[in-house]
C-alpha cells in the first residue's frame, strides 16, 4: 500500500473551527473524499491541486452506497499518498466511521483519526448554554431520531430529567419528535432549540418548549436539536437566580488575592 488515508472532521461549519492538524492534512491532500455536509469554506483550505470527490453528491439518481465509498478510500490509497476523508462535525460521530475504519483494517490501509467539533458542540457554542450545566443537567445523550437500521427509536434506559438530548437529523416531521419526546415521558415545557446550520453563516436558532415543537416553522438543514433544561431561556433565568450580589463577589475577589 502506497498511502495513508485520514479521517478528517471538518467541524460545523466555521472553518476557525477545524483542527490545525486538519488544516495541515487538507494543505498535503493527493485527494478528497468529502460529504455533502462540508462547508465551501473548509474545502476552500484543500490544497489546489488536489482532487476532490464529492461523495456526498447524487450519482444519477442513486447516492454512492457506503461499500462503494469504502472500495474508493482502499483504492486511492493504492496510488495516492494522503487520502483524506472528510466529514462533517467529528468523523466518528454518526458518519459511518465505523465501517469505513473496518474496511480500511480490512485492506491493511494505514489510517489516522483527526477529531472535529461535532454539530452538537457547535450548536450549544451558538446558542450559548452548556450541555452539561450542572444546575439543571447531569449526562448528555447524542442520538438521532431517523435512524436506517432496523433499530429505529431511540433508547430510552438511562433516561433522567437532568439529561440533555442532541437530536441529530431531526427530519422536518417536529410533530413526530414531539411525539417520541412524549411517548418516551419528557414534560410539555421541556425546552427545545433547533440550531440550522450551526456556526455557519446562515445559521439560525429557534428555542420552544415540547408542547409547541410542531408549531415552529421547518428550519433548513443541517439542523439539530437540543432538548432539556440547560436550553438558553431556562438557563438564562436560572442563572439570574445564581448571581451573586456585590458584596459576595467582593468577598471572592479578595479570598482570590488570599
Ligand atoms: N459527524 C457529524 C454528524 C453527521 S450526521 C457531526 O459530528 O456533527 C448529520 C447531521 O448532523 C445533520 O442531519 C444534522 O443533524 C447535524 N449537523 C451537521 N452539521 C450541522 C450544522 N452545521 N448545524 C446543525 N446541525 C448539523
Amino acid at each position: 500500500m502506497k498511502g495513508k488515508v485520514y479521517l478528517v472532521g471538518g467541524g460545523p461549519g466555521d472553518p476557525e473551527l477545524l483542527t490545525l492538524k486538519a488544516a495541515k492534512v487538507l494543505g498535503r491532500a493527493d485527494v478528497v473524499l468529502h460529504d455533502a455536509l462540508v462547508s465551501h469554506e473548509v474545502l476552500a483550505l484543500v490544497v489546489s491541486g488536489a482532487q476532490l470527490v464529492d461523495v456526498g453528491k447524487r450519482c444519477g439518481t442513486k447516492l454512492l452506497t457506503q461499500e462503494e465509498i469504502n472500495a474508493l478510500m482502499v483504492s486511492y490509497a493504492k496510488s495516492h499518498e494522503v487520502v483524506v476523508r472528510l466529514k462533517g462535525g467529528d468523523p466518528l460521530l454518526f458518519g459511518r466511521a465505523g465501517e469505513e475504519i473496518a474496511a480500511l483494517r480490512q485492506a491493511g490501509v494505514e489510517f489516522e483519526i483527526v477529531p472535529g467539533i461535532t454539530a452538537g458542540f457547535g450548536a450549544a457554542a451558538a446558542a450559548g448554554f452548556s450541555l452539561t450545566d450542572r444546575r439543571v443537567a447531569s449526562q448528555v445523550l447524542f442520538t438521532t431520531i431517523q435512524r436506517d437500521t432496523e433499530n429505529r427509536s431511540i433508547q430510552w434506559g438511562g433516561i433522567s430529567s437532568t439529561t440533555t438530548l442532541v437530536l441529530y437529523m431531526p427530519g422536518t416531521d417536529y410533530e413526530r419528535v414531539m411525539q417520541q419526546l412524549r411517548d418516551a415521558g419528557w414534560p410539555d415545557d421541556m425546552p427545545c432549540a433547533i440550531v440550522s446550520h450551526a456556526t455557519g453563516e446562515d445559521q439560525q436558532i429557534r428555542s420552544t418548549v415540547l408542547a409547541k415543537l410542531a408549531d415552529e416553522a421547518t428550519l433548513p438543514a443541517p439542523s439539530i436539536m437540543v432538548v432539556g433544561r440547560v436550553v438558553a431561556e431556562v438557563a438564562e433565568e436560572i442563572s439570574r437566580e445564581f448571581r451573586i450580589g456585590p458584596e459576595t463577589a467582593e468577598r471572592i475577589s479578595q479570598r482570590m488575592v488570599i
